[in-house]
C-alpha cells in the first residue's frame, strides 16, 4: 500500500500513472478531501486513530479499515455500514510495541472478542485479519520478535476461531523487510514511496 497522508494529490496522481491503485490514510478530512478530486477506482484504506463520530464520512466508500482498536468502534461501523447498504472489512489493531501511546488491543482481548461469536452479530463488518505497528527502535531483533508474535497470533486464529481471516497488516518504510520475512500480506509504504512527509 502506498500511503500517501501528508503528500499531495498530485503526487498520488503521479503514483496512479505508474499504475498504483492502493492508497492509505490516516486523517479521515483529508482522505475525504482526495478521494472526492481523484479517480474512482482507487482503493482507499484507512490506517489512522479513528474516532466515532468520523466513521460515517469513510464507510461510503473506504474498502478496509486497519486500525480498529475497540470493540465499540466495530459496533459503530457496523451500523453506519448498514446505513448505506455495505459490508465493511476490517482488521483489529493490536498493539505490540513498546511506546505507551500507541492505540489497539492486546493479544488477550483481541482473542476473547474472537472466541466471543460477538462478531457474529455484526452483519455490515467482515474482521479480515490483524494490523500491528513496531516499536520504534533500532534493535531488529526486537522488531523481528514483535512480527512474529503478530504472524503466529494471525496463523492461530485463523486457525481456530477466524477462518476468515487473510490480511496481516505490518511493515513500514523502515521496517518492511523483516516484515515481509515473518508473513505480512500488507505492507505500508510512505517514505519509500514519496519520500518525507512535510508536517
Ligand atoms: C504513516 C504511516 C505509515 C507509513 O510510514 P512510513 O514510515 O512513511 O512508511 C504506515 N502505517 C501507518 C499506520 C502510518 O500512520
Amino acid at each position: 500500500m502506498a500511503v500517501s497522508k501528508f503528500h499531495p494529490a498530485e503526487s498520488i496522481m503521479e503514483a496512479y500513472n505508474e499504475g498504483q491503485r492502493l492508497f492509505g490514510e490516516n486523517h479521515v478530512q483529508e482522505l475525504m478531501q482526495k478521494q472526492q478530486i481523484l479517480p474512482a477506482d482507487i482503493e482507499w484504506h484507512f490506517i489512522g486513530h479513528l474516532q466515532s463520530n468520523k466513521v460515517k464520512y469513510i464507510v461510503p466508500f473506504v474498502s478496509l479499515i486497519h486500525s480498529v482498536d475497540t470493540e465499540k468502534l466495530l459496533g459503530t461501523i457496523d451500523a453506519q455500514a448498514e446505513k448505506c447498504g455495505r459490508v465493511v472489512e476490517c482488521l483489529l489493531e493490536i498493539h505490540v510495541a513498546q511506546e505507551e501511546t500507541k492505540y489497539g488491543f492486546d493479544f488477550d482481548s483481541a482473542k476473547e472478542l474472537l472466541e466471543s461469536g460477538r462478531l457474529n452479530a455484526l452483519k455490515n463488518v467482515s474482521v479480515v485479519g490483524i494490523m500491528g505497528m513496531s516499536s520504534i527502535t533500532d534493535d531488529e531483533s526486537q522488531v523481528r520478535r514483535e512480527f512474529a508474535s503478530l504472524s503466529s497470533f494471525y496463523r492461530s486464529m485463523k486457525e481456530s476461531v477466524a477462518p476468515q481471516f487473510r490480511e496481516l497488516s505490518m511493515g513500514m518504510s523502515g521496517d518492511y523487510h523483516i516484515a515481509i520475512e515473518e508473513g505480512s500480506t500488507i505492507i505500508r509504504l510512505g517514505t519509500t514511496i514519496f519520500g518525507a512527509r512535510q508536517y
